[in-house]
């Protein structure tokens, strides 16, 4: 067993010099998949006590223990129109004007959903819209109809698939416990709401949605992840979530490379759930302006010195730069210095180095433990902000055990 966990350690340090060449790497699911030595609670649910475990979060996938996101009564919501430069989807239903002619379904064919003057329904397959899309606001309204039957993931399943690959959960979430990476408001089986907000069902709901499409190489590799803020009814659930890759049933996330610019999906689940008032905005892309140089990295023993270069491609000066280093808390891994490194101003064309001394404390499993580098800058008149996704390896200490389980959260 012994040598089996050197050969793994050697490998996915390997791997750590190609995943810090991209700046970002999928989680090594083969190193998780169903290692209940690792994991040995069980939870009565609901939800599952024997799927993949998050390496970024330390849960399982639709983890029955994982707690249920506090309830948080939105109050009463007002519902307006479109703003004047968004791009409609889907009409309000004020006017009658619900239309499927931005619609089709997924093969290309006619659209299969119902519609009435003020909703459309789901029903027949998915809704895909015919335009692709790159990062943006969308907004879209939802409801649960009042007649919904069923617990759990049944009562309005149906979902807000961003880039036709990442599903931000539709569902009956009122009054209604589901695992909480499964409820409304998640990134499925990625990231729960910050809170519960939802309606009851036969009520109108809404998202807000800042979406910025993950970047991939020419090769295929990641260059910077998806990346998430919503609000749900106006309550923000998800803040900056980065997106480890598309969102699949009972299993580990992972990429497969596509362009920013992809349709809209809406799922079909087999529940009639009703939608309106759908459009979008798009934002301007900020992903090809920051890059981080790998080759500067480097990892030694517990003290790892991570280096990166913030490199301005663009053809305007990048000011007011700063990179947040952060890692999840009880992870072992403390980052210095905390809080912002000031860059300051990035020239066009020109690049600027940051640096942080990363301490990691001991401890048992191989999983990497992914810090999150934020840069926030200036550029024209307008801020952006970037996530990226460092994974670090931590080098197991000779007296921990197979089943020393003290990196996990206290979850039961
Ligand atoms: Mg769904």
């Amino acid at each position: 067993m012994a040598d089996n966990n050197k050969v793994s350690r050697r490998s996915v340090l390997s791997t750590v010099g190609l995943a810090m060449a991209s700046g970002f790497a999928v989680p090594a699911a083969a190193d998780h998949d169903g290692d209940a030595e690792q994991y040995p609670e069980t939870c009565a649910g609901p939800g599952f006590n024997n799927t993949p475990v998050q390496p970024w979060s330390g849960w399982r996938f639709g983890d029955a223990c994982r707690p249920q996101p506090p309830v948080v009564d939105p109050g009463e919501l007002t519902f307006s129109e479109p703003p004047a430069d968004a791009t409609v989807l889907l009409g309000d239903g004020s006017n009658g004007d619900i239309s499927l002619d931005n619609w089709e379904s997924p093969d290309g064919s006619p659209p299969k959903w119902n519609t009435t003057e003020n909703y459309a329904e789901v029903s027949g397959d998915w809704l895909q819209s015919k335009e692709t899309i790159g990062d943006a606001h969308y907004h879209v309204e939802w409801r649960v109809p009042s007649d919904t039957s069923g617990s759990g993931q049944d009562p309005g399943n149906s979902g807000v698939w961003l880039a036709s690959n990442y599903e931000i959960q539709v569902l009956n979430s009122y009054e209604n416990p589901t695992y909480a990476d499964g409820m409304a408001g998640a990134l499925y089986g990625e990231h729960p709401p910050l809170v519960n907000a939802a309606k009851p069902p036969g009520e109108w709901q809404s998202y807000d949605i800042i979406w910025r499409a993950p970047r991939f190489k020419d090769n295929g590799d990641v260059e910077s992840p998806g990346v998430v803020t919503v609000y749900w009814n106006d309550v923000l659930v998800q803040s900056q979530t980065v997106v480890h890759g598309s969102t699949p049933y009972k299993a580990l996330p992972e990429y497969s490379p596509h362009p920013p610019e992809m349709p809209l999906q809406l799922q079909d689940h087999g529940r009639p759930v009703q939608y309106r008032n759908i459009w979008y905005k798009s934002l301007p892309t900020p992903a090809s302006v920051v890059t981080f140089d790998s080759d500067q990295l480097t990892v030694e023993d517990r003290t790892t010195n991570l280096k990166a270069s913030i490199s301005n491609s663009s053809s305007s000066a990048l000011t007011s730069v700063s990179v947040t280093l952060t890692s999840p808390s009880n992870s072992g891994v403390k980052v210095l210095p905390k809080g912002k490194t000031r860059v300051d101003r990035v020239e066009a064309g020109s690049s600027k180095s940051v640096s942080w001394t990363v301490v990691r404390l001991p401890f048992a499993d191989d999983a990497p433990h992914l810090l999150t580098a934020t840069v926030s800058y200036t550029i024209g008149n307008t801020q952006e902000e970037v996530a990226y996704q460092l994974p670090l390896y931590p080098e197991p200490s000779s007296e921990n055990s197979e089943n020393d389980d003290s990196n996990h959260p206290d979850k039961c």
